[in-house]
C-alpha cells in the first residue's frame, strides 16, 4: 500500500471518529486496533457532554489548556451532529455531572457504521488484533509505524499518525510515575487494552509529556467487589459518596464530598491504605442513593448492589453504633462518631471543615448506610501534549511534523477535573482528521 493521509494507532472514540472523517473526505486511513473489535472503552460509554460555555469549563477545569477548552465546547455541539449525519440515533441534550450538558448517542451504532464505512472507502483499512511497534521517523518528521498483524509485520507509511491508544491506565509502573505510588493499586474501570503504548510511541517521537500531576478520571466501589464485567461497572460504582461523607482510616474528614464522586476518587487515592468509609443517613440515601445518576436511568440502590457484590457494608440505628464499628475494617469507631457529630453541628453552625459547596445538611436522619469503598480508575488525565490541532508538541512547544494524539492519549485538556472522555475524544479526534487532511490537500 502506497502512503496513507492517516495512520490511527487504536480503535476506540478518538481513531474511529478521525479515520472516518478521512475516508468521508476522500481521504485514506487506516486504523490500528489492538482488540479483536473497535470501539475501545467507548464501547461502554454513552454520553458525549462537556460544559455548556468556554467560561463554566474553565471554572471547572481551571488547569486545563485555555485553547484546548476553547477548542472543546466550540466543537462539541457540530461534532455530535456529524454523528447523527452519519445515521447515529443521538438523543435530546441532558444535563450532566452538575454542570455539563450532553447527547447520550448510541456508540454500538457509531462503531458499526464508521466501521462499513472504512471497509468501503478506497484506501482504507481496519486492522484489528494489531499494533504499533515502533513509529518511522525521518529526521524529526514521523513518517508513519511498523505495525505487527495476524499475517505478520508491515510498514505503513503515512503523512499523519494519530496516537489514540485511549491512555496508561492499564499499565501499573505508569500509574505509579504519573498518578500516585498507590496508583496500581487501583481497579480498572475501563478496557484492558489501554497501557500506554501510545504515550511510549510519542515520547520516543520527542513529545513531552504533561500536564504533572494531572490526575485521573474515575469512580468509588466497594472494596472487595468482583469488578471485571464492564457492563457492571457503571451499576456498581458509588457516584453518591457526593452527597455523603467520607472518613479515612485516621477518622477524619479529607474532601469536599459535594464536588463529585470522580473528585472524592482522587481523594480516597492519596488517603491512608487508599481507602475510606462512605456514610449516608437516611435523607442521603432516600434522595441520592436510589435515584439514578443521569435523568432517565433506571434508579439503583447502591447499597443493595454493594451488598449483593460481597462489598463491606454495614447500617447503623444511630450514630452511637458506630463505636461498634468491627476492629477488623480498620477504622477507630469513637473518632468516626466523633467526626460525624462534629460535622452535623457545624453544619447547623456556619459549615464544616473541609467545607461542603453544595450540600451542607446535616447527616443527621438516621439510620446510617456505611460502605467501605476504594477508588477505580477509568482513564488517565496526563498525556502527550497537543495543540488545538491535535498535533503532537515537543519539549519546546513545537508540532513534531507528522505526529497527532487525541483522547486520552493526550494531556493539557483535563486537570485534575473532568469535563467528558468521549466529547474530548471526539473533538480532538476530528480536529486531528482536519489536520490530516489539510496536509493532504
Ligand atoms: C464503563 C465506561 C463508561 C463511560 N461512560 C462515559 C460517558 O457516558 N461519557 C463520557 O464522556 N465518557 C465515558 N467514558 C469514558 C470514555 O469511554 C473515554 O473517555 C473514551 O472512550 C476515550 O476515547 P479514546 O479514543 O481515547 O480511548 P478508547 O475509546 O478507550 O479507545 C482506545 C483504543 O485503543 C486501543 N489500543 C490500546 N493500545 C493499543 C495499541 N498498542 N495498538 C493499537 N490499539 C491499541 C484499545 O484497544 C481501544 O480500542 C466511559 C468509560 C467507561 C469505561
Amino acid at each position: 500500500m502506497s502512503k496513507v493521509d492517516l495512520l490511527v494507532i487504536g480503535g476506540g472514540m478518538a481513531g474511529m471518529s478521525a479515520a472516518t472523517w478521512v475516508a468521508q473526505h476522500g481521504g485514506t486511513a487506516v486504523v490500528v486496533e489492538k482488540g479483536s473489535a473497535v470501539g475501545g472503552s467507548a464501547a461502554f460509554a454513552g454520553y458525549v457532554w462537556t460544559a455548556p460555555t468556554y467560561t463554566v469549563l474553565r471554572a471547572e477545569n481551571p488547569g486545563g489548556d485555555p485553547a484546548l477548552a476553547r477548542a472543546l465546547v466550540d466543537d462539541v455541539q457540530a461534532d455530535v451532529e456529524w454523528m447523527e449525519s452519519l445515521g447515529v440515533a443521538c438523543e435530546a441534550p441532558i444535563d450532566k455531572m452538575r454542570f455539563g450538558r450532553g447527547r447520550h448517542v448510541d456508540t454500538t451504532q457509531y462503531f458499526g457504521i464508521c466501521s462499513r464505512l472504512l471497509r468501503d472507502a478506497h484506501g482504507c483499512e481496519v486492522l484489528l488484533d494489531s499494533t504499533a511497534e515502533r513509529l518511522l521517523l525521518d529526521g524529526p518528521r514521523v513518517v508513519g509505524a511498523e505495525v505487527h498483524t495476524p499475517e505478520g509485520p508491515r510498514t505503513i507509511e503515512a503523512a499523519n499518525t494519530l496516537l489514540a491508544t485511549g491512555g496508561y491506565q492499564g499499565d501499573d509502573g505508569l500509574r505509579a510515575q504519573h498518578i500516585h505510588p498507590e496508583a496500581p493499586q487501583m481497579v480498572l474501570r475501563s478496557n484492558p487494552r489501554s497501557d500506554g503504548a501510545g504515550l511510549r510511541l510519542g515520547l520516543e517521537a520527542g513529545a513531552r509529556f504533561g500536564k504533572p500531576n494531572a490526575g485521573f478520571y474515575g469512580h468509588l466501589i466497594p472494596l472487595g467487589i468482583r469488578y471485571d464485567e464492564p457492563t457492571q461497572f457503571a451499576m456498581k460504582s458509588m457516584y453518591c459518596s457526593e452527597h455523603a461523607v467520607l472518613v479515612n482510616t485516621e477518622g477524619s474528614r479529607f474532601a469536599d464530598e459535594t464536588l463529585g464522586d470522580h473528585l472524592n476518587t482522587q481523594a480516597v487515592l492519596e488517603q491512608p491504605g487508599s481507602r475510606a468509609l462512605m456514610i449516608a443517613d437516611q435523607r442521603t440515601y432516600e434522595q441520592w442513593c436510589v435515584t439514578p445518576f443521569v435523568v432517565g436511568a433506571a434508579p439503583i440502590d447502591k447499597f443493595e448492589i454493594a451488598r449483593a457484590s460481597g462489598g463491606r457494608i454495614a447500617t447503623a440505628a444511630d450514630l452511637e453504633e458506630f463505636e461498634y464499628l468491627p476492629p477488623e475494617w480498620g477504622y477507630p469507631g469513637s473518632k468516626v462518631r466523633a467526626t460525624i457529630e462534629a460535622f452535623n453541628e457545624a453544619c447547623r453552625n456556619g459549615g464544616p471543615e473541609p467545607t461542603r459547596r453544595y450540600d451542607r445538611a446535616p447527616l443527621d436522619q438516621p439510620p446510617y448506610y456505611v460502605v467501605d469503598v476504594v477508588p477505580a480508575i477509568t482513564f488517565t488525565f496526563g498525556g502527550l501534549l497537543i495543540d488545538d490541532q491535535a498535533r503532537a508538541l515537543d519539549e519546546a512547544g513545537h508540532p513534531i511534523p507528522g505526529l497527532l494524539a487525541a483522547g486520552a492519549d493526550s494531556g493539557g485538556v483535563f486537570v485534575r477535573a473532568y469535563a467528558g472522555g468521549l466529547a474530548n475524544a471526539l473533538v480532538f479526534g476530528l480536529r486531528a482528521a482536519r489536520t490530516a487532511c489539510a496536509a493532504a490537500a
